[in-house]
């Protein structure tokens, strides 16, 4: 999985994160041109789950496909199916109370 994810871990926006060279262990390093902020993208894939759920959620809403949202978060397509078949379930189950 060549992906790298692109939400800002501290302010979660996602089109402010690029590339900022690589930390003394190798790690790609991004930079947040929102909230000024550094840090390396093994930290953003611990940290950032509730925040991709989110992002996911908010792109399927928008109509993207499972494919597009994969894409556009950098996440693997079965992590996208996985979250959108819960959030399916939980809407069903919603609705129905
Ligand atoms: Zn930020």
């Amino acid at each position: 999985m060549h992906n790298h994810p692109q939400i800002c871990l501290y302010c979660c926006e996602v089109n402010s994160v690029r590339k900022h060279g690589l930390a003394a262990s190798g790690s790609q390093r991004y930079y947040c041109m929102s909230c000024k902020k550094t840090y390396q993208v093994k930290y953003i894939y611990q940290a950032n789950e509730i925040n991709i759920q989110r992002q996911i959620t908010a792109l399927s809403d928008e109509g993207k496909s499972n494919i597009e949202i994969s894409r556009l978060l950098g996440v693997s397509l079965r992590v996208v199916d996985r979250i959108i078949n819960q959030m399916a379930l939980m809407d069903s189950l919603n609705s129905e109370t």
